[in-house]
Protein backbone atom coordinates (compact mmCIF):
# COMPACT_ATOMS: atom_id res chain seq x y z
CA UNK A 1 0.00 0.00 0.00
CA UNK A 2 1.19 3.57 -0.99
CA UNK A 3 1.46 6.00 1.92
CA UNK A 4 1.17 9.60 1.29
CA UNK A 5 1.59 12.97 4.11
CA UNK A 6 -1.18 15.24 4.80
CA UNK A 7 -0.22 18.15 5.70
CA UNK A 8 -2.05 19.81 8.19
CA UNK A 9 -1.17 23.69 9.42
CA UNK A 10 -1.61 25.58 12.40
CA UNK A 11 -4.11 27.33 10.61
CA UNK A 12 -6.00 25.12 8.87
CA UNK A 13 -7.49 23.40 12.13
CA UNK A 14 -10.87 22.42 10.53
CA UNK A 15 -11.92 18.75 9.95
CA UNK A 16 -13.23 19.48 6.67
CA UNK A 17 -9.85 20.68 5.49
CA UNK A 18 -9.31 19.70 1.55
CA UNK A 19 -6.45 17.85 2.36
CA UNK A 20 -7.99 15.79 4.44
CA UNK A 21 -10.74 15.02 2.36
CA UNK A 22 -8.51 13.66 -0.13
CA UNK A 23 -6.42 11.52 2.08
CA UNK A 24 -6.88 7.90 3.39
CA UNK A 25 -7.03 7.07 6.56
CA UNK A 26 -5.97 3.43 6.25
CA UNK A 27 -3.14 4.35 4.43
CA UNK A 28 -1.96 8.23 4.59
CA UNK A 29 0.14 10.04 7.45
CA UNK A 30 -0.91 13.51 9.13
CA UNK A 31 1.73 15.53 9.52
CA UNK A 32 2.04 18.23 11.87
CA UNK A 33 4.92 20.23 13.31
CA UNK A 34 5.57 23.27 15.82
CA UNK A 35 8.30 24.32 14.07
CA UNK A 36 11.15 27.28 14.54
CA UNK A 37 11.22 28.97 11.39
CA UNK A 38 7.11 29.66 11.79
CA UNK A 39 7.22 30.72 15.26
CA UNK A 40 10.13 33.05 14.69
CA UNK A 41 9.84 34.58 10.94
CA UNK A 42 8.63 37.64 12.36
CA UNK A 43 8.71 37.98 16.50
CA UNK A 44 4.78 36.69 17.15
CA UNK A 45 3.46 37.45 20.11
CA UNK A 46 3.50 35.12 22.51
CA UNK A 47 0.10 34.55 22.66
CA UNK A 48 -0.60 33.77 19.28
CA UNK A 49 2.63 31.04 19.25
CA UNK A 50 0.58 29.46 22.33
CA UNK A 51 -2.76 29.70 20.68
CA UNK A 52 -2.02 27.89 17.22
CA UNK A 53 0.42 25.27 19.13
CA UNK A 54 -2.05 24.51 21.73
CA UNK A 55 -4.53 24.85 19.20
CA UNK A 56 -2.68 22.46 17.00
CA UNK A 57 -2.46 19.81 19.96
CA UNK A 58 -6.07 19.52 20.73
CA UNK A 59 -6.70 19.37 16.76
CA UNK A 60 -4.29 16.85 16.30
CA UNK A 61 -5.59 14.69 19.58
CA UNK A 62 -9.18 14.86 18.08
CA UNK A 63 -8.25 13.51 14.59
CA UNK A 64 -6.39 10.61 16.78
CA UNK A 65 -10.02 9.71 18.40
CA UNK A 66 -10.92 10.18 14.81
CA UNK A 67 -9.08 7.28 13.43
CA UNK A 68 -6.24 9.22 12.03
CA UNK A 69 -2.90 8.25 12.25
CA UNK A 70 -0.70 11.99 13.36
CA UNK A 71 3.09 12.27 13.24
CA UNK A 72 2.86 15.59 15.45
CA UNK A 73 6.03 16.67 16.19
CA UNK A 74 6.53 19.32 19.18
CA UNK A 75 9.20 22.24 18.96
CA UNK A 76 11.14 20.76 21.83
CA UNK A 77 11.03 17.48 20.09
CA UNK A 78 14.96 16.54 19.46
CA UNK A 79 14.47 15.42 16.22
CA UNK A 80 12.71 18.58 14.88
CA UNK A 81 13.97 19.28 11.54
CA UNK A 82 13.07 23.26 12.31
CA UNK A 83 10.76 23.72 9.08
CA UNK A 84 7.87 22.48 7.25
CA UNK A 85 9.47 21.21 4.47
CA UNK A 86 12.33 19.82 6.77
CA UNK A 87 9.68 17.60 8.64
CA UNK A 88 8.01 16.87 5.76
CA UNK A 89 10.87 15.60 3.98
CA UNK A 90 11.83 13.73 7.29
CA UNK A 91 8.50 12.08 7.88
CA UNK A 92 8.67 11.37 3.73
CA UNK A 93 12.00 9.17 4.44
CA UNK A 94 11.00 7.05 7.41
CA UNK A 95 7.59 6.04 6.28
CA UNK A 96 8.81 5.89 2.65
CA UNK A 97 5.79 7.99 1.37
CA UNK A 98 5.07 8.91 -2.31
CA UNK A 99 4.10 12.08 -1.91
CA UNK A 100 2.48 15.33 0.26
CA UNK A 101 -1.12 16.16 -0.12
CA UNK A 102 -1.78 19.93 1.54
CA UNK A 103 -4.17 22.16 1.09
CA UNK A 104 -2.93 25.96 -0.24
CA UNK A 105 -1.31 27.65 2.54
CA UNK A 106 -2.01 31.21 2.99
CA UNK A 107 1.26 33.19 2.30
CA UNK A 108 3.45 33.33 -0.63
CA UNK A 109 6.51 32.56 1.37
CA UNK A 110 4.92 28.74 2.15
CA UNK A 111 3.37 28.24 -1.18
CA UNK A 112 6.71 28.35 -2.92
CA UNK A 113 8.64 26.61 -0.21
CA UNK A 114 6.34 23.52 -0.80
CA UNK A 115 6.50 24.02 -4.49
CA UNK A 116 10.05 23.89 -4.33
CA UNK A 117 10.22 20.76 -2.13
CA UNK A 118 12.34 17.50 -3.50
CA UNK A 119 8.62 15.48 -2.87
CA UNK A 120 5.62 14.98 -5.41
CA UNK A 121 2.99 17.57 -4.26
CA UNK A 122 -0.56 17.78 -4.53
CA UNK A 123 -1.88 21.31 -3.21
CA UNK A 124 -5.33 21.52 -3.06
CA UNK A 125 -7.50 24.90 -2.73
CA UNK A 126 -8.78 25.66 0.43
CA UNK A 127 -12.34 25.95 0.73
CA UNK A 128 -12.78 27.86 3.78
CA UNK A 129 -13.72 30.81 2.16
CA UNK A 130 -16.61 32.11 0.61
CA UNK A 131 -15.09 33.06 -3.22
CA UNK A 132 -12.26 30.91 -4.98
CA UNK A 133 -9.36 32.48 -6.77
CA UNK A 134 -10.76 32.29 -9.76
CA UNK A 135 -14.25 34.03 -9.01
CA UNK A 136 -11.93 36.61 -7.68
CA UNK A 137 -10.04 37.22 -10.40
CA UNK A 138 -13.14 36.69 -12.99
CA UNK A 139 -14.73 39.65 -10.85
CA UNK A 140 -11.45 41.70 -10.74
CA UNK A 141 -10.77 41.40 -14.50
CA UNK A 142 -11.48 44.67 -16.29
CA UNK A 143 -12.64 46.53 -13.92
CA UNK A 144 -10.71 49.59 -13.43
CA UNK A 145 -10.97 50.17 -9.60
CA UNK A 146 -11.23 46.84 -7.26
CA UNK A 147 -14.20 48.62 -5.22
CA UNK A 148 -15.14 46.14 -1.80
CA UNK A 149 -18.97 46.80 -1.90
CA UNK A 150 -19.11 45.70 -5.55
CA UNK A 151 -17.92 42.42 -4.25
CA UNK A 152 -19.25 42.60 -1.47
CA UNK A 153 -22.72 42.50 -3.45
CA UNK A 154 -21.57 39.24 -5.50
CA UNK A 155 -21.19 37.41 -2.62
CA UNK A 156 -24.47 38.38 -0.74
CA UNK A 157 -25.65 36.75 -3.84
CA UNK A 158 -23.92 33.90 -4.29
CA UNK A 159 -24.66 33.17 0.15
CA UNK A 160 -28.13 34.65 0.10
CA UNK A 161 -27.16 36.32 2.93
CA UNK A 162 -30.21 39.09 4.10
CA UNK A 163 -31.57 38.02 0.76
CA UNK A 164 -34.76 38.66 -0.27
CA UNK A 165 -35.00 36.92 -3.65
CA UNK A 166 -32.32 38.61 -5.65
CA UNK A 167 -33.06 42.13 -3.44
CA UNK A 168 -31.21 43.08 -0.18
CA UNK A 169 -33.46 42.56 2.73
CA UNK A 170 -34.73 46.14 4.03
CA UNK A 171 -34.22 47.75 0.66
CA UNK A 172 -30.24 48.53 1.10
CA UNK A 173 -26.94 46.60 0.61
CA UNK A 174 -25.55 48.72 3.02
CA UNK A 175 -26.04 50.29 6.94
CA UNK A 176 -22.82 51.52 7.33
CA UNK A 177 -24.28 54.80 7.67
CA UNK A 178 -25.86 53.92 10.90
CA UNK A 179 -22.28 52.13 12.34
CA UNK A 180 -20.57 55.22 13.08
CA UNK A 181 -21.66 56.35 16.66
CA UNK A 182 -19.27 57.51 19.53
CA UNK A 183 -17.95 55.83 21.80
CA UNK A 184 -20.71 55.42 24.66
CA UNK A 185 -21.00 56.11 28.22
CA UNK A 186 -21.86 52.84 29.29
CA UNK A 187 -20.93 48.95 27.67
CA UNK A 188 -23.31 46.34 29.09
CA UNK A 189 -21.49 43.91 28.12
CA UNK A 190 -18.32 42.09 29.26
CA UNK A 191 -16.12 40.94 27.04
CA UNK A 192 -15.20 37.56 25.34
CA UNK A 193 -15.48 34.36 27.71
CA UNK A 194 -12.12 33.64 28.92
CA UNK A 195 -10.94 29.97 28.88
CA UNK A 196 -9.16 28.55 31.91
CA UNK A 197 -5.93 26.54 30.22
CA UNK A 198 -6.34 22.98 30.61
CA UNK A 199 -3.43 21.14 30.55
CA UNK A 200 -2.39 21.16 27.39
CA UNK A 201 -2.88 24.72 27.34
CA UNK A 202 -0.56 24.69 30.28
CA UNK A 203 2.18 22.68 28.93
CA UNK A 204 2.51 24.67 25.99
CA UNK A 205 2.42 27.94 27.64
CA UNK A 206 5.53 26.87 29.82
CA UNK A 207 7.34 25.92 26.20
CA UNK A 208 6.33 29.26 25.03
CA UNK A 209 8.00 31.10 28.01
CA UNK A 210 10.92 29.45 27.88
CA UNK A 211 11.59 30.03 24.08
CA UNK A 212 9.39 33.03 23.33
CA UNK A 213 9.41 34.53 26.48
CA UNK A 214 11.77 37.72 25.28
CA UNK A 215 9.25 38.56 22.38
CA UNK A 216 6.87 41.63 22.93
CA UNK A 217 3.52 40.45 24.56
CA UNK A 218 2.21 39.42 27.53
CA UNK A 219 1.74 36.01 27.94
CA UNK A 220 -0.63 35.20 31.18
CA UNK A 221 -3.18 35.63 32.21
CA UNK A 222 -4.28 33.20 28.80
CA UNK A 223 -7.79 32.79 27.98
CA UNK A 224 -8.32 32.66 24.30
CA UNK A 225 -10.59 29.01 22.98
CA UNK A 226 -8.30 26.26 21.83
CA UNK A 227 -10.72 24.50 20.23
CA UNK A 228 -13.74 24.81 17.84
CA UNK A 229 -16.46 24.06 21.15
CA UNK A 230 -15.02 26.98 23.04
CA UNK A 231 -14.88 29.27 19.97
CA UNK A 232 -18.47 28.07 19.17
CA UNK A 233 -19.26 29.08 23.01
CA UNK A 234 -17.40 32.46 22.67
CA UNK A 235 -19.63 32.90 19.31
CA UNK A 236 -22.44 32.32 20.64
CA UNK A 237 -22.16 34.14 23.89
CA UNK A 238 -21.55 37.23 21.39
CA UNK A 239 -24.30 36.62 19.50
CA UNK A 240 -26.50 36.56 22.98
CA UNK A 241 -25.17 39.54 24.66
CA UNK A 242 -23.23 41.63 21.85
CA UNK A 243 -24.34 41.51 18.69
CA UNK A 244 -27.37 43.84 18.72
CA UNK A 245 -24.90 46.76 19.54
CA UNK A 246 -22.12 45.59 17.96
CA UNK A 247 -23.38 47.79 14.83
CA UNK A 248 -24.16 50.91 16.24
CA UNK A 249 -20.28 51.20 18.35
CA UNK A 250 -18.33 49.19 16.14
CA UNK A 251 -16.09 52.09 15.65
CA UNK A 252 -15.85 53.23 18.98
CA UNK A 253 -12.84 52.81 21.38
CA UNK A 254 -12.83 53.59 24.92
CA UNK A 255 -9.88 54.01 27.75
CA UNK A 256 -11.10 51.37 29.94
CA UNK A 257 -13.00 48.91 27.31
CA UNK A 258 -10.07 46.85 24.86
CA UNK A 259 -13.43 44.72 23.53
CA UNK A 260 -16.26 47.07 23.69
CA UNK A 261 -18.85 45.02 21.42
CA UNK A 262 -16.66 43.63 19.24
CA UNK A 263 -16.58 39.43 18.46
CA UNK A 264 -13.09 38.42 18.90
CA UNK A 265 -13.35 35.32 16.83
CA UNK A 266 -11.15 36.47 14.17
CA UNK A 267 -8.00 34.52 15.99
CA UNK A 268 -10.55 31.13 15.46
CA UNK A 269 -11.93 31.82 11.91
CA UNK A 270 -8.35 32.36 10.75
CA UNK A 271 -7.00 29.19 12.39
CA UNK A 272 -9.87 27.32 11.15
CA UNK A 273 -11.67 26.24 14.49
CA UNK A 274 -14.76 28.64 13.16
CA UNK A 275 -16.26 28.07 9.66
CA UNK A 276 -16.88 31.86 8.35
CA UNK A 277 -20.42 30.78 6.77
CA UNK A 278 -21.38 29.16 9.57
CA UNK A 279 -20.58 32.12 11.73
CA UNK A 280 -22.52 34.38 9.18
CA UNK A 281 -25.76 31.94 9.34
CA UNK A 282 -25.26 32.34 12.81
CA UNK A 283 -25.67 36.25 12.82
CA UNK A 284 -28.52 36.10 10.33
CA UNK A 285 -30.57 33.66 12.55
CA UNK A 286 -30.10 36.18 14.84
CA UNK A 287 -31.01 39.00 12.90
CA UNK A 288 -34.62 36.60 11.37
CA UNK A 289 -35.19 35.77 14.91
CA UNK A 290 -35.83 39.55 15.52
CA UNK A 291 -32.79 39.44 18.03
CA UNK A 292 -30.08 41.74 16.31
CA UNK A 293 -31.15 44.95 14.14
CA UNK A 294 -30.60 45.22 10.55
CA UNK A 295 -27.44 47.26 10.92
CA UNK A 296 -25.45 45.16 13.30
CA UNK A 297 -26.40 42.05 11.51
CA UNK A 298 -25.43 43.15 8.20
CA UNK A 299 -22.40 45.22 9.51
CA UNK A 300 -20.96 42.06 10.35
CA UNK A 301 -21.97 39.82 8.06
CA UNK A 302 -20.20 42.91 5.46
CA UNK A 303 -16.56 42.40 7.68
CA UNK A 304 -16.57 38.70 6.84
CA UNK A 305 -18.09 37.47 3.51
CA UNK A 306 -16.92 41.54 2.44
CA UNK A 307 -14.00 42.52 3.89
CA UNK A 308 -12.23 39.26 4.60
CA UNK A 309 -12.84 37.63 1.36
CA UNK A 310 -11.76 40.64 -0.57
CA UNK A 311 -8.24 41.09 1.42
CA UNK A 312 -7.52 37.52 0.54
CA UNK A 313 -8.62 38.14 -3.22
CA UNK A 314 -6.11 40.91 -3.12
CA UNK A 315 -3.34 39.05 -1.98
CA UNK A 316 -3.44 36.70 -4.22
CA UNK A 317 -4.48 38.49 -7.49
CA UNK A 318 -1.74 40.77 -6.26
CA UNK A 319 1.53 38.29 -5.94
CA UNK A 320 4.33 37.68 -3.76
CA UNK A 321 5.74 41.34 -4.48
CA UNK A 322 2.58 43.04 -2.67
CA UNK A 323 4.70 43.16 1.19
CA UNK A 324 7.52 45.41 -0.53
CA UNK A 325 4.99 47.71 -2.28
CA UNK A 326 6.07 51.60 -1.39
CA UNK A 327 4.45 53.76 -3.31
CA UNK A 328 4.60 57.00 -0.98
CA UNK A 329 8.28 56.13 -0.73
CA UNK A 330 8.24 56.29 3.22
CA UNK A 331 11.59 55.23 4.73
CA UNK A 332 10.94 56.16 8.62
CA UNK A 333 11.56 53.67 10.98
CA UNK A 334 9.05 52.19 13.10
CA UNK A 335 9.56 54.18 16.65
CA UNK A 336 10.26 52.66 19.68
CA UNK A 337 7.29 53.57 21.00
CA UNK A 338 5.39 50.56 18.94
CA UNK A 339 7.21 48.30 21.30
CA UNK A 340 7.46 49.78 24.92
CA UNK A 341 3.95 52.14 24.31
CA UNK A 342 6.09 54.62 26.02
CA UNK A 343 4.50 58.23 24.24
CA UNK A 344 2.51 60.44 25.86
CA UNK A 345 0.02 60.05 22.85
CA UNK A 346 -2.40 58.45 24.97
CA UNK A 347 -4.09 57.16 22.21
CA UNK A 348 -0.99 55.27 21.05
CA UNK A 349 -0.14 54.03 24.36
CA UNK A 350 -3.40 52.92 25.35
CA UNK A 351 -3.53 50.74 21.61
CA UNK A 352 0.04 49.30 21.99
CA UNK A 353 -0.48 48.65 26.03
CA UNK A 354 -3.60 46.70 24.96
CA UNK A 355 -1.75 44.88 22.14
CA UNK A 356 1.18 43.82 24.54
CA UNK A 357 -1.27 42.59 26.69
CA UNK A 358 -4.13 40.64 24.67
CA UNK A 359 -2.36 40.06 20.73
CA UNK A 360 -5.65 42.57 20.11
CA UNK A 361 -6.54 45.41 19.21
CA UNK A 362 -9.79 45.94 17.11
CA UNK A 363 -10.19 47.52 13.85
CA UNK A 364 -10.49 51.23 14.45
CA UNK A 365 -7.61 51.12 16.76
CA UNK A 366 -5.38 49.57 14.45
CA UNK A 367 -6.35 51.62 11.18
CA UNK A 368 -7.52 55.09 12.51
CA UNK A 369 -4.47 55.07 15.71
CA UNK A 370 -1.47 52.92 14.81
CA UNK A 371 -1.98 52.51 11.31
CA UNK A 372 -2.70 56.52 10.55
CA UNK A 373 0.03 57.54 13.10
CA UNK A 374 2.74 55.12 11.01
CA UNK A 375 0.87 56.63 7.74
CA UNK A 376 1.47 60.38 8.27
CA UNK A 377 4.75 60.05 9.67
CA UNK A 378 5.96 58.37 7.03
CA UNK A 379 6.91 54.93 8.67
CA UNK A 380 8.72 52.45 5.92
CA UNK A 381 5.09 50.69 5.37
CA UNK A 382 7.26 47.10 5.10
CA UNK A 383 8.04 47.43 8.67
CA UNK A 384 4.61 48.45 10.01
CA UNK A 385 3.51 45.14 7.92
CA UNK A 386 6.09 43.13 9.91
CA UNK A 387 5.18 44.73 13.25
CA UNK A 388 1.01 44.22 12.64
CA UNK A 389 2.44 40.55 11.61
CA UNK A 390 4.03 39.71 15.14
CA UNK A 391 1.63 41.54 17.65
CA UNK A 392 -1.35 40.43 16.27
CA UNK A 393 -3.01 36.65 17.05
CA UNK A 394 -5.35 36.71 14.34
CA UNK A 395 -2.22 37.80 12.08
CA UNK A 396 -1.55 36.15 8.64
CA UNK A 397 0.24 37.39 5.65
CA UNK A 398 -3.21 36.83 3.14
CA UNK A 399 -5.42 38.74 5.20
CA UNK A 400 -2.50 40.88 7.29
CA UNK A 401 -0.62 42.96 4.36
CA UNK A 402 -3.50 43.91 2.20
CA UNK A 403 -5.34 45.41 5.53
CA UNK A 404 -1.47 46.97 6.52
CA UNK A 405 0.22 47.25 2.64
CA UNK A 406 -3.30 48.39 0.92
CA UNK A 407 -5.63 49.91 3.74
CA UNK A 408 -3.68 51.27 6.27
CA UNK A 409 -0.72 52.48 4.75
CA UNK A 410 -1.94 53.00 0.79
CA UNK A 411 1.59 51.96 0.08
CA UNK A 412 -0.24 49.47 -2.65
CA UNK A 413 -0.85 53.13 -4.52
CA UNK A 414 -4.73 52.82 -4.16
CA UNK A 415 -5.81 49.21 -4.85
CA UNK A 416 -6.99 48.49 -1.83
CA UNK A 417 -8.72 52.18 -0.91
CA UNK A 418 -9.72 55.23 -2.89
CA UNK A 419 -7.66 57.25 -0.61
CA UNK A 420 -5.41 57.18 2.16
CA UNK A 421 -7.20 56.50 5.70
CA UNK A 422 -5.73 59.68 7.69
CA UNK A 423 -7.25 62.07 10.16
CA UNK A 424 -5.98 64.43 12.65
CA UNK A 425 -6.79 64.22 16.20
CA UNK A 426 -10.77 65.33 15.56
CA UNK A 427 -11.61 62.10 14.31
CA UNK A 428 -10.23 60.07 17.25
CA UNK A 429 -11.43 62.64 19.94
CA UNK A 430 -14.73 62.39 18.23
CA UNK A 431 -14.51 58.41 18.46
CA UNK A 432 -13.27 57.69 21.87
CA UNK A 433 -12.17 59.23 25.07
CA UNK A 434 -8.83 58.92 24.63
CA UNK A 435 -7.81 63.10 24.50
CA UNK A 436 -9.80 63.49 27.53
CA UNK A 437 -6.73 61.93 29.36
CA UNK A 438 -3.69 62.98 27.00
CA UNK A 439 -0.99 65.04 28.13
CA UNK A 440 -1.75 66.85 24.15
CA UNK A 441 -4.17 68.74 23.38
CA UNK A 442 -6.67 67.73 20.65
CA UNK A 443 -7.72 71.46 20.02
CA UNK A 444 -4.28 73.17 19.46
CA UNK A 445 -3.18 72.83 15.85
CA UNK A 446 0.19 74.64 16.40
CA UNK A 447 2.61 75.04 19.55
CA UNK A 448 4.33 72.97 21.88
CA UNK A 449 0.70 70.82 23.07
CA UNK A 450 -0.66 70.39 19.71
CA UNK A 451 -2.00 66.88 19.08
CA UNK A 452 0.41 65.60 17.10
CA UNK A 453 -2.07 63.75 14.82
CA UNK A 454 -3.30 67.73 14.13
CA UNK A 455 0.55 68.59 12.84
CA UNK A 456 1.08 65.16 11.38
CA UNK A 457 -2.16 65.43 8.72
CA UNK A 458 -0.91 68.74 7.42
CA UNK A 459 2.55 67.65 6.66
CA UNK A 460 1.19 64.23 5.09
CA UNK A 461 -1.22 65.97 2.83
CA UNK A 462 0.90 68.80 2.04
CA UNK A 463 4.20 66.30 1.38
CA UNK A 464 1.56 64.19 -1.03
CA UNK A 465 -0.28 67.30 -2.48
CA UNK A 466 0.74 65.91 -6.03
CA UNK A 467 -0.70 62.69 -6.39
CA UNK A 468 -4.16 63.32 -3.76
CA UNK A 469 -4.88 66.86 -4.87
CA UNK A 470 -6.68 66.04 -7.49
CA UNK A 471 -8.84 63.24 -5.92
CA UNK A 472 -12.22 64.19 -5.75
CA UNK A 473 -12.76 62.64 -2.09
CA UNK A 474 -9.38 64.84 -1.12
CA UNK A 475 -10.21 68.26 -2.73
CA UNK A 476 -12.15 69.29 0.55
CA UNK A 477 -9.16 68.92 2.65
CA UNK A 478 -6.91 70.69 0.42
CA UNK A 479 -9.41 73.71 0.21
CA UNK A 480 -9.26 74.27 3.89
CA UNK A 481 -5.38 73.97 3.82
CA UNK A 482 -5.67 76.84 0.59
CA UNK A 483 -7.75 78.86 3.00
CA UNK A 484 -5.57 79.27 5.92
CA UNK A 485 -3.33 82.28 6.12
CA UNK A 486 0.70 82.11 4.99
CA UNK A 487 2.26 82.43 8.78
CA UNK A 488 -0.20 79.23 10.48
CA UNK A 489 0.59 76.92 7.30
CA UNK A 490 4.47 77.77 8.15
CA UNK A 491 3.85 76.85 11.96
CA UNK A 492 1.92 73.90 11.44
CA UNK A 493 4.61 72.49 9.38
CA UNK A 494 7.49 73.69 11.13
CA UNK A 495 6.03 71.83 14.25
CA UNK A 496 5.79 68.65 12.38
CA UNK A 497 8.98 68.78 11.23
CA UNK A 498 10.01 69.61 14.42
CA UNK A 499 7.97 66.59 16.34
CA UNK A 500 9.29 64.39 13.44
CA UNK A 501 13.00 65.02 14.08
CA UNK A 502 12.50 64.59 17.69
CA UNK A 503 10.97 61.69 17.43
CA UNK A 504 13.30 60.13 14.77
CA UNK A 505 16.37 60.94 17.55
CA UNK A 506 14.47 59.01 20.06
CA UNK A 507 13.37 61.60 22.09
CA UNK A 508 10.61 60.35 24.34
CA UNK A 509 7.03 62.44 22.28
C1 LIG B 1 -4.02 47.79 9.85
C2 LIG B 1 -4.93 46.62 10.02
C3 LIG B 1 -4.43 45.34 10.19
C4 LIG B 1 -5.29 44.24 10.30
N1 LIG B 1 -4.75 42.99 10.43
C5 LIG B 1 -5.58 41.92 10.51
C6 LIG B 1 -5.05 40.61 10.62
O1 LIG B 1 -3.84 40.42 10.63
N2 LIG B 1 -5.91 39.56 10.70
C7 LIG B 1 -7.27 39.77 10.69
O2 LIG B 1 -8.02 38.78 10.78
N3 LIG B 1 -7.79 40.98 10.58
C8 LIG B 1 -6.99 42.07 10.50
N4 LIG B 1 -7.53 43.32 10.40
C9 LIG B 1 -9.00 43.47 10.33
C10 LIG B 1 -9.69 43.67 11.70
O3 LIG B 1 -9.02 44.66 12.43
C11 LIG B 1 -9.73 42.38 12.51
O4 LIG B 1 -10.24 41.34 11.73
C12 LIG B 1 -10.66 42.56 13.72
O5 LIG B 1 -10.20 43.62 14.51
C13 LIG B 1 -10.71 41.28 14.51
O6 LIG B 1 -11.42 41.45 15.69
P1 LIG B 1 -12.87 40.87 15.92
O7 LIG B 1 -12.88 39.42 15.68
O8 LIG B 1 -13.32 41.34 17.25
O9 LIG B 1 -13.67 41.58 14.76
P2 LIG B 1 -15.11 42.26 14.59
O10 LIG B 1 -14.94 43.71 14.70
O11 LIG B 1 -16.05 41.62 15.58
O12 LIG B 1 -15.45 41.83 13.12
C14 LIG B 1 -15.93 40.54 12.78
C15 LIG B 1 -15.01 39.80 11.86
O13 LIG B 1 -14.94 40.43 10.60
C16 LIG B 1 -13.70 40.13 9.97
N5 LIG B 1 -13.09 41.40 9.56
C17 LIG B 1 -13.44 42.64 9.93
N6 LIG B 1 -12.71 43.55 9.26
C18 LIG B 1 -11.86 42.88 8.48
C19 LIG B 1 -10.85 43.25 7.57
N7 LIG B 1 -10.57 44.55 7.32
N8 LIG B 1 -10.15 42.29 6.98
C20 LIG B 1 -10.42 40.99 7.20
N9 LIG B 1 -11.37 40.57 8.05
C21 LIG B 1 -12.09 41.50 8.68
C22 LIG B 1 -12.85 39.39 10.99
O14 LIG B 1 -12.86 38.02 10.68
C23 LIG B 1 -13.58 39.65 12.29
O15 LIG B 1 -13.42 38.60 13.20
C24 LIG B 1 -6.68 44.44 10.28
C25 LIG B 1 -7.19 45.73 10.13
C26 LIG B 1 -6.33 46.80 9.98
C27 LIG B 1 -6.90 48.16 9.79
S1 LIG C 1 -4.87 64.42 21.70
FE1 LIG C 1 -4.00 63.53 19.87
S2 LIG C 1 -2.37 62.21 20.61
FE2 LIG C 1 -3.69 62.66 22.35
S3 LIG C 1 -5.17 60.99 22.44
FE3 LIG C 1 -6.09 62.62 21.22
S4 LIG C 1 -5.56 62.12 19.12
FE4 LIG C 1 -4.19 60.91 20.42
Amino acid sequence: MVTRLVLVLGDQLSPNLTALQKAEKDTDIIVMAEVADEASYVPHHPKKIAFIFAAMRKFADALRGDGWQVDYTKLDDPDNAGSITGELLRRAEQHDASGVIATEPGEWRLIEALQEMPLKLHMIADTHFIASHKEFEDWAEGRKELRMEWFYRDMRRKTGLLMDGDKPVEGKWNFDHDNRKPAPDDVDFNGPMQFTPDDTVEEVLDLVETRFGDNFGTLRPFWFATDTGQARRQLTHWVKHALPKFGDFQDAMLNDNRFLYHSIISFYINAGLLDPLEVCQQVEQAYKDGHAPINAAEGFIRQIIGWREYMRGIYFLEGPDYTSRNVLKHTRSLPSFFWDADTRMNCISKTVTQTRDEAYAHHIQRLMVTGNFALLAGIDPHEVHEWYLAVYADAYEWVEAPNVIGMSQFADGGIVGSKPYVSSGAYIDRMSDYCKSCAYKVKDKTGPDACPFNLLYWDFLIRHRDRFANNPRMGNMYRTWDRMDDPRKAAVLEDAQAFLSRMGSGESI
